[in-house]
């Protein structure tokens, strides 16, 4: 059997959270041995892009989020196209798709998630796709040459509606089929969500709410002709996206001993429970300063973050992870929109600010006089201040009402709050 190689620290998954660990790992320590082994075979690319190949084939250089020497710069090992198949957490090592082994002395599961997939009648066949990868993009662009009229976008999440903006952009007519009354449901409120969807049926797409998908219909199995809803309704349409969810991936960790809830479970350090395995990004369930809990926050920030405070714990650098929350900004069918924190209050012991504006709305949830949640969409100018509080954990009570003020700045703010903001940007 051919010797076992070693690494100091290895990383599994080469995107946001692989590479903000190997850039903390690097900026303390300049010799040790980095290898990153991802299952996908291109540089680090930016995932929400992939929108961008579908709907103007854009190229992979403007897609990378690290020069393309970055790696020898960095003096990073790289095995990319190799899937992981195996953590051997005893001997320290890895087992890959090739049936090499890797020895590490410190090992970071960057795995990211899963788009999930339904188990419904004619899933399986040509012309039904998942929008995660580039090689999902890719797969969908050439699927496209097939003279594609229609698409049924299952899902109006994020993902979906990136996926349906991508495709009306090429020309074809789409419908989203979610599954609860509306969309966008876990990142905005029932207000974001009306102007979103009002947005892309403005765009053209049709926007069916509260109706699951219950079958996909084929031509011989080879062709998809329609979607079928769960009570009946058929949609013609040449081709079909899934986008229900993403799960986190964390095969590699089941069966070793570490500890899994929803995702992998990580301290404040960004530690699994066994010594030495660190974990991050989608894979992750991390701690989150809003619920005050660990929980899954599957987006790019928190990601990249996440991944270096690992990297510096991993060099030996204690660090803290102050922690994440649900954050997004999103322009989809010109629509700008900002979400983060506790959007949708699970009872009524929240306070709820609110104005609505010509084109433009928004709003802040607050608990105990601190900024549990926030909502702008059309003018999201500065959002980045009310979000800034909402991290800092500053009591707002006295200035409550201006955080929905169409001009709402940080001359709104008491001195005391507004100097270190100011001088942070200087
Ligand atoms: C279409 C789309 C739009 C998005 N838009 C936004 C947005 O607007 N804002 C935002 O904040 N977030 C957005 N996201 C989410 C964001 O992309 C993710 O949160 C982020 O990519 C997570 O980074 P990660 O490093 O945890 O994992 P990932 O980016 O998922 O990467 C994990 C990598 O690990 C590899 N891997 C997994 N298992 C193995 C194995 N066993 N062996 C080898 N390699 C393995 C995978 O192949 C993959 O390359 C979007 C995602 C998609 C798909």
């Amino acid at each position: 059997m051919a010797r076992m190689g070693k690494t100091k620290y290895m990383i599994i998954g080469n995107s946001a959270g692989g590479i903000g660990a190997a850039e903390a790992i690097r900026e303390v320590d300049k010799a040790g041995v980095i290898t990153i082994i991802s299952a996908e075979p291109y540089p680090a690319y930016s995932r929400p892009f992939i929108s961008e190949y579908l709907a103007s084939r854009c190229p992979l250089e403007k897609m990378l989020f690290r020069p393309i020497d970055f790696y020898e710069k960095n003096h990073i090992q790289t095995i990319l196209g190799q899937k992981v198949e195996q953590v051997n957490i005893g001997e320290h090592a890895v087992r890959l798709e090739n049936r090499r082994k890797i020895g590490w002395e410190k090992l970071l599961l960057a795995t990211g998630g899963l788009p999930i997939v339904p188990q419904i009648e004619g899933i399986d066949q040509g012309g039904v796709f998942t929008f995660s990868t580039l090689d999902d993009a890719k797969a969908l662009d050439k699927y496209l040459s097939h003279r594609v009229e229609r698409a049924v976008v299952v899902g109006g999440g994020l993902i979906g509606i990136s996926a349906a903006e991508a495709l009306v952009k090429r020309g074809i007519k789409v419908t989203i089929v979610e599954m609860k009354e509306r969309i966008l449901n876990t990142i905005l409120d029932e207000e974001a969500s009306a102007l979103a969807e009002e947005r892309l049926q403005q765009a053209g797409v049709r926007v069916v709410t509260g109706r699951t998908v219950a079958s996909i219909g084929s031509y011989l199995g080879d062709t998809v002709t329609s979607v079928t809803t769960a009570d009946g309704i058929p949609i013609p349409c040449g081709l079909v996206i899934v986008a229900i969810g993403v799960q986190p991936r964390t095969e590699l960790a089941s069966g070793t001993g570490i500890k899994i809830s929803r995702g992998i479970v990580v301290d404040r350090y960004m530690s699994t429970s066994c010594p030495d395995v660190y974990a991050c990004g989608d894979a992750a369930e991390a701690f989150d300063f809003v619920y005050g809990e660990n929980r899954l926050n599957p987006i790019w920030p928190n990601a990249y973050l996440g991944g270096r405070i690992a990297g510096f714990n991993m060099a030996g650098v204690s660090t803290e992870y102050q922690g994440g929350t649900a954050m997004n900004s999103l322009k989809y069918f010109g629509l700008a929109v900002v979400s983060a924190g506790m959007v949708n209050p699970p009872d009524n012991s929240y306070e709820l600010l609110s104005k609505k504006y010509d084109h433009s709305y928004k709003k802040v949830i607050l608990k105990d006089g601190l900024v549990v949640g926030m909502v702008f969409a059309g003018d999201i100018e500065k959002s980045g201040i009310v979000f800034g509080l909402m991290k800092d954990r500053v009591k707002v009570d006295d200035f409550k009402q201006a955080l929905v003020a169409q001009d709402f700045g940080l001359v709104s703010l008491s001195e005391e709050i507004w100097r270190p903001r100011l001088e942070m940007l200087f």
